[in-house]
């Protein structure tokens, strides 16, 4: 299975190059695929934020011809409209997601910077979002990627990986190495 990053407004390279790294051991092959999006449809401009899913539509008509998954990256405050904001969102059963690292970053909360912190934050929240692409609904264990999160801290307590009831259900996705190590 192969996965495309697409950078959309999303400027932090050395996050970009780790983040690629964490992922690839769990795809044949990670392409950045740039493709050119008009976002202002999406913009909100009441709530100041970017309207996930329309994102996704957007990006999906673009209609990118490479094979696997999308995986799109965006410093940009997405929401849906029922919730505040949200972290990502995916196509459940589909091939393409979104991530934001807009409030992934240490300093959305406080004064601090914590690189390694917001890495492994993304690498969860993309991850997450891979995993609807591939058929996983929510989990109810708190450890599991796969677990819902409403806030950093929900994150912060996840795992690192798919506990073993959904990697159990990756073994057939083309995914590697989807268990823990
Ligand atoms: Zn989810
Ligand atoms: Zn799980």
């Amino acid at each position: 299975m192969n996965l495309n990053i697409v950078p959309l407004k999303f400027s932090n390279d050395p996050l970009l190059r780790k983040l690629t790294d964490k992922l690839s051991l769990y795809f044949d092959e990670i392409k950045i695929f740039y493709t050119p999006v008009n976002i202002e449809p999406a913009y909100n401009s009441a709530r100041r934020q970017y309207h996930s899913t329309k994102i996704l539509e957007s990006v999906i008509k673009s209609n990118p011809g490479e094979s696997g998954l999308y995986l799109i990256l965006t410093e940009l405050d997405l929401f849906v409209p029922v919730l505040t904001h949200v972290f990502g969102e995916a196509q459940l059963k589909g091939r393409f997601s979104i991530v934001s690292v807009c409030r992934l970053y240490e300093e959305f909360y406080t004064a601090e910077s914590n690189p390694k912190l917001v890495l492994n934050r993304s690498f969860k929240e993309a991850l997450h979002e891979i995993g609807h692409n591939l058929g996983l609904y929510h989990c109810r264990n708190w450890e599991c990627i796969m677990h819902s999160s409403n806030n950093v801290e929900e994150i912060d307590t996840k795992g690192l990986f798919y506990c073993k009831e959904c990697s159990d259900i990756l073994k057939s996705s083309g995914i590697k190495h989807p268990a823990a190590t």
